[in-house]
């Protein structure tokens, strides 16, 4: 059964890596943390060890599935996979607006890494808000503040530090919450938070004045506060780090490790407290009738707009996946879209399919904010606008645009 939740509370995001930086692995800890693999909870005996691998091994194709689902404190994060990071064609590329956010991994001890650029190039054109989750902390020579400083000198980007590794490799500070959370047991399934003490939170205290003065260089209010003196309270920092990360002009940052489960949860808190919700980016906001988030029904109501940014074969069958902007779609509607060359096609959409990964169910309607798979077209590819026919209308209009913030 398909499951909706408000669009405020979706996250749509891609996790780009620098091939063996850990994008898999820490696709899978999502997935894991979230329940979605297998519930943290239910890990007691030595068995448990065993059906955790089996399960994950029988996830394969979740991992690498172009759309995976994750469902964290009444939100739902949205893992999406676009095609060919490294071969962009302008297709390729045009797909990339699929995403409203995305986390780019970095393997701890070889920092930023040829395909990282590319990752953060097209992260760059579409000015879409990033975190960074730096990795594999727990191997010998990794160095979270080097790998930081090479954010800042290879890709130009302002990397603020939020959790960062300590003492050893179970522990990671939370410079916002001012919290120490271990993690022990094998896949790190134990998870313990609490109060961090005067003496780790002294040999923070540099990061966390960094994390401070970055936010405040991006909000005057919050940066008289800082320099009065007056600390600023973990839900202040968090918005204020907020509108600095969706206007795109600092990458929070979370270290640990993928492979033993260190910083994660923090993370997937990071993806849901800093990234946008789909009503906050651009090509969602175009076709609101004003700057109210709460005009869902009227973006329902109006005439179709979608992307389609995927091609897949299907139980042997050309599949579309599509993100609805717009409008609603039914089985058996007519979409328009044109292609590069100026071709106009009208097909007609046979089947419409909720996906989670390697599972997909039948659905009757397609609401704006859907991400949907799409049976019956032959000829739509990656990239192109799926329109009402009566209505044609371009997505690529639409990226200039200035994301229209409105925030709680
Ligand atoms: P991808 O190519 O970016 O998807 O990378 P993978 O997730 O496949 O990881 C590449 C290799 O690095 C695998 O052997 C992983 O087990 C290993 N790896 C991933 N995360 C960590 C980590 O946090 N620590 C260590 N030591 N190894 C890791």
């Amino acid at each position: 059964m398909k499951q909706s939740y408000p669009l405020d509370r979706i996250r749509n995001i891609g996790i780009a890596a620098h091939i063996d930086a850990g994008k898999t692995t820490l696709t899978e800890r999502i997935l894991f943390y979230t329940g979605a693999l297998y519930k943290i909870g239910e890990v007691h005996d030595g068995d448990a060890h065993m059906d955790y691998m089996a399960e994950e091994q029988s996830h394969g194709i979740t991992i690498t599935s172009a759309l995976t689902k994750a469902h964290w404190n009444d939100h739902l994060i949205q893992i999406i996979d676009t095609p060919g990071h490294v071969d962009f064609t302008i297709e390729v590329e045009r797909s990339m607006r699929v995403l409203d956010g995305c986390v780019i991994v970095l393997d701890g001890v070889r920092g930023v890494e040829p395909q990282t650029e590319t990752v953060w190039r097209q992260r760059s054109k579409f000015n879409l808000p990033s975190l960074f989750f730096i990795n594999k902390i727990d191997r010998p020579g990794a160095d979270f503040d080097h790998v930081m400083q090479t954010i800042g000198k290879r890709l130009g980007a302002k990397p603020l530090p939020v959790t960062l590794p300590l003492h050893n490799e179970h522990t990671v500070i939370h410079l916002i919450d001012r919290t120490l959370i271990e993690f022990s047991g094998e896949h790190g399934e134990q998870l313990r938070v609490k109060p961090c003490d005067d003496s780790d939170w002294e040999r923070v205290a540099g990061y966390r004045e960094n994390l401070l003065l970055g936010i405040a260089e991006h909000d005057e209010a919050f940066a008289d506060q800082v320099l009065a003196g007056d600390e600023p309270s973990p839900a202040e920092t968090w918005a204020a780090l907020r509108i600095a990360t969706l206007k795109g002009n600092v990458c929070p940052c979370f270290g640990g490790s993928a492979l033993r489960n260190l910083g994660v949860q923090p993370l997937i808190e990071g993806i849901i407290k800093l990234l946008p919700s789909p009503l906050e980016r651009p090509a969602a906001n175009a076709f609101l009738p004003d700057e109210s988030t709460t005009q869902v029904e009227m973006i329902n109501n109006q005439p179709l707009v979608a992307l389609a940014f995927k091609v897949q074969m299907w139980d042997g069958r050309r599949h579309v996946f599509t993100r609805i902007y717009r409008g609603q779609l039914k089985p058996g509607d007519h979409v328009r879209f044109s292609k590069p060359d100026g071709t106009v096609i009208t097909e007609h959409v046979a089947r419409i399919f909720d996906v989670d990964a390697a599972k997909k169910s039948r659905l009757d309607l397609a609401n704006a904010g859907d991400i949907v798979l799409l049976a019956g077209l032959r000829h739509a590819s990656t990239g192109d606008t799926l329109c009402h026919p009566d209505h044609p209308l371009l997505l690529e209009r639409i990226d200039t645009r200035e994301p229209v913030l409105s925030l709680a």
